[in-house]
């Protein structure tokens, strides 16, 4: 859509049909916000709607979504937490054990990403989300041709030729340019030959998952006393030692749940066998055995052999890997697809002020680079994550260089300054780029409980210039509700004034004082 409103001729090749079940669901206040900018930016009015609850209820109700007001965290011992609760909070010698994370705050993590629905951030419903945007694209006369098995891409200096069959019949695209979409090792990644690499410290990880019904909500097992947002409407994760379990509720009764995990847990759980794994998992998981209890599973299992991925060229003369093609880390944290619109951003821009260039070589280059340097601070923070999964106080004392980030970011180009976080993670913010880099790197192995102690006190001091949420705030015990005081206390570090963050806040729907 953005190249036809560049004034490109556009085919958009698909080899399935839409609608169709892809995996990948779970947008964030970033995911929005670029979406909400590519929107204006490239008059896509259509789309906008898409990227808050409330305009989406409102203009898209047939478009399935899910409601996710925060990022939900709950810690389980796999080996333990089962027998506990069964014995009525004693272990096999009588010590007691640990309280369901539903109700122990300590194994909980709760950050709110917005302060009420009509602004909150949403799950697609990738089956309906994408089949609008095809029929979007179709209204500005995108050629859209699915159903199309390609064969072959040539390139010569004037431009690439795409071949293939589309209902049995050859097919021959000549084009000026190919951006691949088409996810990890996808079709260029294939044609071309290309190689993988290595994302250095990452652990072999692999998923299971499908789409649910009849999934009850956690504040139906659990009465809620006073969480920042109910804890359903949020992307829910459960973590463990090696892997850990999302579920995500849409509005069409559906719900998305998975596991993404460690080789070695894979083993143990035989995810060959995908459902009887599935049920063997939640049968360690009370809170979750519960939840689940009546639900049926409305697809086959799929299975992800190998998760991580990251290609070893990312752009040539005339094609570019989109960041959902040239890289994935971990659905942990829903960075898949900040990282595709930044991309999807970036390859804008270049179309639209270099494209009468001699060579795009030089901006193509700068876009694999970047796109390369986003996945390694993405696998970076998630390969720390995956290594302290048993150590909950380490797992969220590291999750918290991610919301500082993140957090900083949205408030910054929200507040129209987004010179001040330019780069995703702000890997690139001349302070905390290169500590949060620093302290990552330190936790790439578990860390013992005196190195965790330490490592959450660097960690406090590392986020404190980029800190806009309140966060590690210790009377706040692991619940983060969106606080405006915080963003109003924390005016300076974004170089802004008390009425600009003021203006800030009533636009998104705060009353203030
Ligand atoms: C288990 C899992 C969970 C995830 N969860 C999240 C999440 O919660 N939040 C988040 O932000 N990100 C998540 N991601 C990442 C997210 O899936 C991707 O960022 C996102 O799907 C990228 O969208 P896309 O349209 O570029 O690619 P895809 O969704 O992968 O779609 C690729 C399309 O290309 C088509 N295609 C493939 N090969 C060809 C070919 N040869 N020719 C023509 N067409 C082809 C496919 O049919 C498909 O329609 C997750 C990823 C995984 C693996």
């Amino acid at each position: 859509m953005i190249a036809r409103r560049l004034g490109k001729s556009v085919a958009l090749i698909e080899r399935g049909k839409h609608p169709r079940v892809v995996i990948g669901e779970s947008s964030t206040p970033l995911t929005n916000l670029l979406l909400e900018e590519l929107s204006d930016r490239y008059d896509l009015p259509s789309v906008r709607p898409l990227s808050k609850w409330g305009t989406w209820q409102r203009e898209h109700p047939e478009v399935a979504c899910g409601l996710k007001r925060g990022f939900t965290f709950y810690h389980h011992n796999l080996e333990k937490e089962k027998d506990v609760i069964l014995s009525e909070g004693r272990d096999a010698a009588g010590v007691e054990g640990p309280a369901s994370p539903l109700s122990d705050r300590t194994q909980q993590l709760l950050v709110a990403a917005s302060p009420h629905d009509e602004i909150s951030d949403t799950h697609w419903y990738r089956a309906d989300f994408d089949h609008f945007l095809i029929r979007e694209a179709q209204k500005l006369c995108v050629d859209y041709l699915d159903e199309t098995a390609l064969a072959a891409f040539t390139e010569s200096d004037s431009e690439v030729l795409l071949e293939g069959t589309r209902h049995g019949q050859p097919l021959r695209i000549a084009a000026k340019f190919v951006v691949d979409a088409s996810g990890p090792r996808g079709f260029l990644h294939r044609a071309l030959g290309l190689s993988e690499r290595e994302l250095p410290g990452f652990p072999p990880t692999q998923a299971l998952y499908s789409h649910f019904e009849n999934v009850r909500r956690i504040d139906e097992l659990q009465t809620a006393a006073g969480e920042p947002y109910p804890v359903d409407d949020a992307a829910v994760h459960h973590v463990f030692d090696g892997g850990w379990i999302w579920v995500l509720r849409f509005n069409n009764g559906i719900t998305s749940a998975g596991v993404a995990a460690t080789d070695e847990f894979a083993e143990k759980y035989s995810f060959g066998d995908a459902a009887g794994s599935w049920r063997r998992i939640l049968e360690r998981i009370p809170a979750l055995e519960a939840q689940f209890a009546s639900a049926r599973a409305i697809r086959p299992f799929a299975r992800i052999p190998r998760l991580a991925f990251r290609s070893a060229e990312i752009a040539g003369r005339r094609w570019a890997l989109l960041p959902s093609a040239a890289g994935f880390v971990d659905p942990l944290l829903s960075t898949g697809f900040p990282l595709t619109l930044l991309g999807v951003s970036r390859l804008a821009e270049i179309f639209a002020n270099d494209w009468g260039s001699p060579s795009l070589a030089p901006s193509l280059a700068d876009y694999a680079a970047q796109t390369d340097a986003d996945l390694l601070a993405t696998s970076r923070l998630i390969a720390a994550l995956y290594a302290n999964m048993s150590n909950f106080p380490a797992f969220v004392s590291l999750s918290l260089l991610y919301f500082a980030a993140v957090s900083y970011s949205e408030t910054a180009r929200r507040l129209g300054k987004p010179q001040l976080a330019s780069s995703f993670l702000l890997r690139d913010h001349p302070e905390f780029g290169p500590v949060s880099g620093g302290l990552l790197e330190r936790a790439q192995k578990p860390l013992k409980e005196a190195e965790s102690q330490a490592l959450t006190d660097e960690i406090l001091a590392a986020i404190e210039p980029v800190n806009v949420a309140g966060l590690g705030d210790p009377a706040r015990r692991n619940w983060y509700p969106v606080d405006p005081d915080d963003l109003l206390r924390s005016a300076s570090k974004l170089n802004a004034t008390e009425a600009e963050v003021i203006a800030l806040l009533q636009r998104c729907g705060f009353q203030l004082r």
